[in-house]
């Protein structure tokens, strides 16, 4: 007998109709012979509701008390979708994330799962019930309820499946897979058959939709093989594991990240331990900096360049403004950005990636702010307006229609 872990995102549960379709995939998977642990995200935008609901009585609340808020969107659609399986006449229990053992630290809103004691998991699963856990939730050291950051079910059930040693993850979701770009926005997007740890990894952070990083992580450091598909069309989806036959397809995708904000330090002294200076600050407030320029120094000076994810621009301004090594320097920033990337692990053994990323840029006349590179990826950041052209243009360059 296999355990099957299957997870179900917002909008394959936003609806009746929808909790009852997914009751089916599940009670068809039991049917079959396994075990099955199912996570589920709360309903369609209600996470977002709640943190609307929020702001209109505290426009800042404690952490604490907005993880009380926010994990109780998971409550509902656990609760649901085990009424839509004892509707079908199948044994069926649903547990809050403590319930299922889910131990974390306790930093609220974006707690770390520290372990899952699997005891109740296993009486469970042992007395034939299929299980149904709330995703995003756990419990800290102070009896807290936290929960794991935004999108954090993904985590929920890739952790389930390391510490359960599941034979099987299967992530269902509204799209059937992971595509070479965002298959609304880009008619000639393919869905892969497989990618590596690594390309996902990159693609999740680079602004893929599907699947949130530190799930990546977890599912590679605990070797979890992660299956992507969609709850809708039951077409078979994405494979992500540790490798997979490159040959085919050196490049596997092209994003789009808005959620980026260039930042500018004019006329920094231009002496050692400058830039150890400025990171050190913004890491000590937890604001992590991506692509980095710094122009060749003059007249004792320097300019420092960077980007930040767009919620942390203010954060980043002020801490700049009032740091007083940098009181005759100008600091400025463009939130008007966008950075596009490609991803591949066959890039390493492709010479020229970069240059026909710059060169399909160039062909529809879009200027190039800024540019890092790294073994797998070559991300360029750009204006916001011509980001969808960009992309579009990127994505034909390596994926000619044929
Ligand atoms: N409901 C949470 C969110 O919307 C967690 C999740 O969807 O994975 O972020
Ligand atoms: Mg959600």
């Amino acid at each position: 007998m296999s355990l099957i872990v299957q997870k179900f995102g917002g909008s394959s549960v936003a609806n009746a109709e929808r909790v009852m379709n997914v009751a089916n995939i599940i009670t068809e998977t039991y049917k079959q012979g396994n075990n099955v642990i199912v996570v589920v995200s709360a309903q369609g935008d209600t996470t977002d509701d709640l943190i609307e609901k929020a702001k209109e009585i505290n426009p800042n609340p404690s952490r604490r008390e907005m993880d009380m808020l926010l994990s109780s969107g998971e409550q509902i659609s656990i609760a649901l979708l085990a009424m839509a399986i004892e509707k079908l006449g199948f044994p069926v229990i649903s547990l809050l994330g403590w319930q299922a053992g889910f131990q974390t630290n306790s930093t609220y809103g974006s707690a770390r799962i520290k372990k899952i004691n699997t005891d109740r998991l296993k009486n469970e699963i042992g007395n034939n019930k299929i299980v149904i856990v709330a995703g995003f939730q756990g419990i800290c050291k102070y009896d807290d309820i936290t929960t794991l950051g935004r999108g954090g079910s993904d985590s929920s059930a890739v952790a389930i499946a390391a510490a359960m040693h599941a034979d099987r993850c299967q992530i269902f979701t509204d799209v059937e897979g992971v595509y070479t770009a965002d298959p609304r926005k880009v008619q000639n997007a393919t869905k892969l058959d497989e990618i590596t740890y690594d390309e996902m990894l990159e693609l999740a952070t680079l602004g893929a939709q599907v699947l949130n990083n530190r799930s990546v992580e977890i599912a590679k450091k605990y070797n979890v093989e992660l299956e992507v598909l969609s709850s809708l069309t039951r077409a078979p989806g994405t494979i992500v594991k540790e490798v997979t036959d490159m040959e085919k397809m050196y490049i596997r995708g092209v994003t789009k990240d808005t959620n980026v904000t260039r930042i500018s330090i004019i006329a920094v002294p231009d002496v050692p331990g400058i830039a150890y200076k400025i990171f050190s600050k913004l890491a000590s407030k937890n604001i992590s900096v991506d692509i980095i320029l710094q122009s060749i120094g003059r007249d004792g000076t320097k300019d420092i360049t960077f980007t930040v994810a767009s919620d942390h621009t203010d954060e980043a301004v002020d801490l700049l403004k009032n740091y007083d090594l940098l009181k005759n320097s100008t600091i400025s920033c463009d939130t008007d950005v966008a950075k596009i990337s490609v991803v591949g692990a066959g890039m390493e053994s492709h010479p020229g990636t970069a240059a026909t990323m710059f060169e399909a840029l160039y062909g529809v006349d879009i200027n190039i702010q800024m540019i890092s590179t790294s073994e797998i990826k070559i991300s360029v950041l750009i204006n916001r307006a011509e980001a969808d052209r960009a992309v579009s243009a990127v994505h034909a360059a390596f994926f000619p229609e044929n």
